[in-house]
């Protein structure tokens, strides 16, 4: 997903909640995992690759940074860079894999006039579907750098490439809006998560109120 929808994805689902100095760091360490260093080699950061196993033990691992932090001495920046890594990875789930696909596939003629929003993004049947995978990043995918060579590398690479599945931005047609609500969804829900967990001194703390 680009930088840009990553933020206001963040800005319009959680961002009420945090104070602006709490929004500002999580924002930063979520578009942070799409600079070159968090792209190669860390196929977890982007739930790339089909690697579901490693991804959802990534953002397992932050949740516990989130409540070793909160809970004990360390400066509560280290929790807000926790949760921005946490939710770039959940937000990417929606862009790269086939979830926002499987889901439209089980619209009916009874049920198929559910908008875009309507997309629920823990659907446990989609999620044990054996079909859900992730796309493939080639080394080819490197010519997705140049934006106006994103359509060809689209069209060059396998369908089970990152380059042929991704919903990272509008031009990849009428399900990116579906990406985009199941992706806001899921971060309210891993804040309430968290939230759920903590006492209101927590909560306060973690808000950065
Ligand atoms: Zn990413």
């Amino acid at each position: 997903m680009l930088k840009e929808y990553h933020r206001s994805i963040l800005e319009h689902s959680v961002g009420e909640h945090f104070s602006p100095r709490a929004l500002e760091v999580i924002v930063e360490a979520n578009l942070g995992q799409d600079n070159l260093a968090g792209l190669v080699g860390h196929p977890e950061y982007h739930f790339d690759d089909s690697a579901f196993e490693a991804s959802n033990a990534y953002l397992e691992a932050q949740r516990e940074i989130i409540r070793e932090t909160v809970r004990g001495e360390a400066p509560i920046e280290r929790a807000w860079g926790a949760f921005g890594r946490l939710s770039h990875a959940a937000q990417d789930f929606y862009a790269h894999s086939n979830y926002v696909r499987l889901w439209a596939s089980r619209l009916t003629p009874c049920n198929g006039t559910a908008a875009m929003g309507d997309i629920e993004p823990l659907d446990e049947d989609i999620l044990a579907d054996e079909m859900l995978h992730s796309g493939k990043v080639y080394w080819m995918e490197v010519i997705s750098f140049i934006p106006a060579l994103r359509p060809l590398a689209a069209r060059i690479l396998p369908p089970d490439s990152h380059a042929a599945m991704n919903l990272d931005n509008p031009s990849r047609g009428p399900l990116f809006p579906a990406a985009i609500a199941a992706a806001r969804k899921r971060t309210v829900y891993e804040l309430e998560r968290l939230l759920a967990e903590f006492t209101p001194a927590e909560q306060a703390r973690f808000l950065g109120k």
